[in-house]
């Protein structure tokens, strides 16, 4: 099938859930993948920070191809050598005591919930319910997640939402002192906002909610499922705050393609009792297998090192064009979660960038975002400002 017929069968048979573009994606090697037709492209969206090792990354292939011919799933009620694996590294690498695995951002958020609401019940605090968020946040899809996420216009229409959120202004720690109540059981948030604009937090903003947390008991989760497994240049984006969370939560690049979602605890906070949480397919062999080549070879090439210089570079060619270009705001970001703001939609810029190869994605409307695969170099980095160059220039910016 070419691009055309592949995208007349999605019209006619799926939800119009998304805004696609108009590409049938077929294969993909490290940062480039192809479509249907046969073009190929220069991937800076990576699966929207999935793909951090880049597509079909060698051992994460093997770990998949072997695991998938001995075991698949046996589920949890049975000990699994991946799933123990792959908790190990995590906790090595990580101030963290325990790992519960799930099969995405947001039901490792819906597991940090009620995580929050059984370690107020198990501290005392039968009282405490509420979580709060961060306005523009972004947390996931299902009911509990999307009422987390603290953006009006993922909640119209699906009302009425589930009650225990609320929500203050980020990086405004006066503001989220004052939304505390004698209710409030966690705050969850993401260091830096993704999906709200590639917004960093305020290194004083995280340490003021740890005192605020510890004085009041209450729990600090991240949410790392965009930033976390070597986006912004350490393992852990918490790493580089001087702060650290109760509990974070992972997914996207986790497992190096494949679907997974991972709630990391400290100890005081590992109050589920049997039963009291699950997941049919969480944690399952090929996942955790995959997860295990994926963090392992991160760790071992430090990944998360070359992200910091590669996005340092990034950043920098970047910020150059903001010079030359009179729409370009300002660039946003640590290591290669980058965001360049724009003055007017930015959707224009990604269309005319698809066109020349080159697979970019806007967020809040006038921010194109930089999520590439961590594995990239100089020469790819240079195409990609080659082509946005002309796109902007073509868009009129
Ligand atoms: C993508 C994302 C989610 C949701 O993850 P899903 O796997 O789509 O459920 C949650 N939080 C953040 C910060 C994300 O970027």
């Amino acid at each position: 099938m070419n691009n055309q017929q592949i995208v007349d069968l999605g019209q006619q048979y799926l939800m119009p859930t998304y805004n696609r573009l108009p590409i049938a994606l077929v294969a993909g090697e490290g940062a480039y993948v192809y479509d249907a037709d046969g073009n190929k492209y220069l991937d800076f969206v990576a699966g929207v920070a999935v793909n951090s090792l880049g597509h079909c990354y060698p051992p994460v292939v093997q770990a998949v191809r072997e695991q998938a011919g001995r075991l698949l799933h046996c589920s949890n009620l049975y000990w699994i050598e991946p799933q123990v694996k792959l908790a190990k590294l995590l906790i090595d690498h990580s101030c963290f005591d325990k790992a519960f695995f799930c099969n995405s951002g947001a039901e490792a958020n819906e597991a940090a919930i009620k995580l929050s609401r059984k370690y107020a019940k198990t501290n005392g605090h039968g009282e405490r319910y509420e979580i709060l968020t961060m306005l523009n946040s972004f947390h996931g899809r299902t009911l509990a997640t999307l009422t987390a996420t603290g953006q009006d216009k993922c909640h119209v229409g699906f009302d009425p939402l589930p009650i225990g959120f609320a929500y203050a202004p980020f990086n405004d720690l006066a503001a989220v002192a004052a939304a505390v109540n004698e209710k409030t059981a966690a705050i969850l948030l993401e260091p830096i906002q993704g999906e709200g604009g590639v917004l960093p937090a305020e290194q004083q903003f995280l340490q003021g909610l740890r005192k605020l947390c510890d004085e009041k008991d209450m729990l600090l989760i991240f949410d790392e499922v965009q930033v976390g497994c070597g986006r912004t240049g350490s393992l852990f984006a918490y790493q580089q705050f001087g702060v650290e969370p109760d509990a974070i939560t992972l997914a996207k690049a986790l497992a190096g393609g494949l679907a997974i979602g991972a709630l990391l605890a400290k100890e005081k906070a590992n109050v589920f009792a049997p039963g009291e949480h699950a997941s049919t397919f969480g944690g399952n062999a090929l996942a955790t297998a995959a997860g295990c080549a994926a963090i392992g070879a991160m760790l071992e090439k430090d990944i998360p090192g070359q992200a910091k210089k590669i996005g340092a570079y990034l950043k920098k060619r970047l910020e150059d064009l903001c010079g030359r270009f009179h729409a370009l705001q300002q660039v946003r970001g640590m290591g290669l979660l980058l965001g360049l703001c724009c003055d007017r939609p930015a959707a224009p810029v990604v269309a005319k960038c698809l066109e020349k190869g080159l697979l970019i994605n806007c967020t809040a409307g006038t921010v194109l975002r930089f999520v590439p695969p961590l594995i990239i170099g100089q020469t790819e980095v240079d195409q990609c400002i080659s082509i946005l160059e002309e796109s902007l220039t073509a868009c009129g910016f």
